[in-house]
């Protein structure tokens, strides 16, 4: 009988559970036992594993967060940190290990293939920065928050004639404002792969205010080569109007996952045990479209991120 573990690493993100609950139903039903491992890494070096059932992971999947907890660990960065992982999964007979999260909790996982233990990484991270996939779990929620978001302020803005600067979140990736610019009918938004123009901003808000546009929504991803209050500054110089700033924040990484997040999480998590299942090793698990796919996980981490230029032409088009 195979032995599996799952844990999440890094930071949490809405379906996460759905990824576990599908790795443990999945592993039962393929005849394996599976350990849900506490804390990510961090719990895999102090030996908190425990045995899952069918009934762990009941009534998780519309749940946000992690139920298995995520951490940083800092001491997977170092030889004695792997050995420790790798000494501890052997206490426990593991012959492989689910590994739910973002880039760096896949450099941990690679590090743990290289010493012998198999590993399937499944992507989950808000930001739905890795370049292999076209989805990583949690950025549909996220998106879908930040549009929620949009709407409530949208409401306060145009009842006051304001401009409102939202940032986003998403490092050094613009998916996430770009999608809630596209979603949320945004004027302008700045993100991290593309230089700043506010010559265009400001004819575009000027344009606006000639045919009696006077509330506006700006989007700016945190990871932008512009500041927020800098933006809301400059932008009120410019207007000599009322310009607000809204920060949202961890709120982001909240929230009953979306069902696109479910079954992603759902599809991704099961063709992990599959790979494990058999003799795959350092396989990476994404989504093409609709349909998901594994790759050797080394050449997918090698992978550099193409920004969606077509739906920066949407954007800007539309924004007229
Ligand atoms: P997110 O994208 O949401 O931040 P992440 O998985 O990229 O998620 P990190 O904090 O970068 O989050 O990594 C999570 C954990 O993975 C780290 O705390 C560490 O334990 C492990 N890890 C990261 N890089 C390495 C590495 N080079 N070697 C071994 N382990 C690593």
């Amino acid at each position: 009988m195979r032995t599996i573990g799952v844990l999440t690493s890094g930071g949490d993100a809405p379906g996460m559970n759905a990824a576990i609950r599908a790795v443990v139903r999945g592993a039962i039903s393929n005849d394996m036992r599976v350990y849900g491992v506490y804390d990510g890494y961090y719990g895999l070096l102090r030996g908190d594993l425990h045995e899952m059932d069918v009934k762990s992971v009941s009534d998780v999947l519309q749940r946000g967060g992690t139920f298995l907890r995520t951490a940083r660990c800092m001491e997977m960065l170092t030889e004695e940190g792997v050995k420790q992982a790798i000494d501890k999964a052997s206490l426990f007979d593991l012959d492989g290990l689910v590994v739910i999260g973002g880039d760096g909790s896949f450099r941990g996982a690679l590090a743990l293939s290289k010493q012998g233990l198999r590993t399937a990484c499944v992507p989950a991270t808000i930001d739905n920065d890795l370049a292999y996939t076209d989805w990583t779990i949690g950025y549909d929620t996220a998106v879908n928050t930040c549009v929620n978001a949009i709407n409530l302020i949208r409401d306060t803005s145009a009842s006051h004639g304001r401009i409102t600067v939202i940032e986003v979140m998403g490092r050094a990736c613009g998916d996430i404002a770009l999608a809630a610019g596209v979603a949320g009918g945004a004027a302008y938004v700045f993100i991290p792969e593309v230089e700043p123009n506010l010559d265009v901003l400001m004819k575009r808000l000027d344009k606006g205010r000639a045919r009696g546009k006077k509330h506006n929504i700006i989007i700016r991803a945190e990871g932008a080569n512009i500041g927020t209050d800098e933006l809301v500054n400059m932008i009120a110089n410019h207007t000599q109007g009322e310009v607000r700033k809204v920060v949202l924040g961890y709120l982001q990484r909240g929230g009953t996952p979306t069902a696109s997040d479910r079954i992603i999480a759902s599809k991704m998590g099961f063709r992990a045990v599959e790979v494990l299942k058999g003799e795959g090793n350092a396989r990476a698990i994404g989504m093409h479209g609709v349909e998901v796919f594994d790759m050797d996980l080394q050449e997918a981490m090698n992978m550099t991120r193409i920004v969606d230029t077509e739906e920066i032409r949407l954007m800007e088009t539309l924004a007229i």
